[in-house]
């Protein structure tokens, strides 16, 4: 969708809908994503993150399989509320206002003249008949937008797993993430390109990791990752699984 037809229709939807900042939930006008105050709140330039993993403890970069990943935002807090509304398709706020966020971010670095294609981490198709919503679809046609990119999200699979995967430690979301990504039979050909691959949140790169090495073994080039939010990894190590 253009950017102008965007505009228009939000504009339209707001005669109907009021428009929420999604973190927290002041009224904005038509015309905005986020209030001025989250949007400061948010930024994590401060935190100093690794450029290359956007983690303030490093993950082990000879195993990864992208080349970097950006985030706009920590997922703590109010965050992680905004993100399950987004999950079930209340708001699409945040996703469209990372998505321009971090466009912008990656024209001012040169990363955008590199890339040739957007895709998205996949969901179960059952989970999408749910009330869910894949996100990460959403965030990915709007970097496609933004970037004025083409989109493919018919690059991989999932197939569907009764476990929990933030309920998995480090080492059984590696696992885990290993089984249930799939490459998608007729896919289109990527040999040589550079690809965006987009998730909500990002929390061990597990899940990255394994669709960035699905790419790769498909022709890709280069495989370059985009999360509206990144966890802390210490947060992440201390958490008991049950
Ligand atoms: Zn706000
Ligand atoms: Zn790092």
């Amino acid at each position: 969708m253009t950017d102008r037809k965007r505009m228009m229709l939000r504009r339209a939807a707001n005669i109907i809908w009021t428009n929420e900042c999604p973190v927290c939930h002041k009224l904005l006008e038509w015309d905005e994503l986020l209030c001025e105050d989250c949007s400061n709140k948010l930024d994590i330039t401060d935190l100093k993150l690794c450029p290359v993993c956007s983690k303030q403890t490093c993950l082990d970069h000879t195993t990864l399989k992208f080349s970097r990943v950006y985030a706009r935002c920590l997922y703590e807090d109010s965050v992680v509320n905004a993100i399950y509304e987004l999950k079930n398709g209340l708001t699409l706020n945040l996703a469209e206002y990372a998505a321009k966020e971090l466009s912008l971010q990656m024209k001012e670095d040169g990363t955008a003249r590199q890339i040739d294609l957007v895709t998205s981490v996949p969901m179960h198709f059952l989970k999408k008949q749910d009330k869910n919503i894949n996100d990460a679809d959403k965030l990915a046609k709007f970097f496609s937008s933004e970037l004025d990119k083409p989109c493919d999200l018919k690059l991989l699979g999932k197939r569907r797993t009764r476990t929990v995967q933030h309920r998995l430690t480090a080492a059984q979301r590696k696992e885990n993430a290993e089984r249930s990504f799939f490459i998608l039979p007729k896919h289109a050909d990527i040999t040589g390109k550079t690809l965006l691959l987009c998730d909500d949140v990002y929390t061990t790169g597990s899940t990255l990791n394994t669709c960035a090495g699905l790419l790769l073994e498909m022709g890709a080039d280069e495989v370059i990752c985009a999360a509206i939010a990144t966890t802390r990894l210490e947060h992440e190590r201390d958490k008991k699984t049950d």
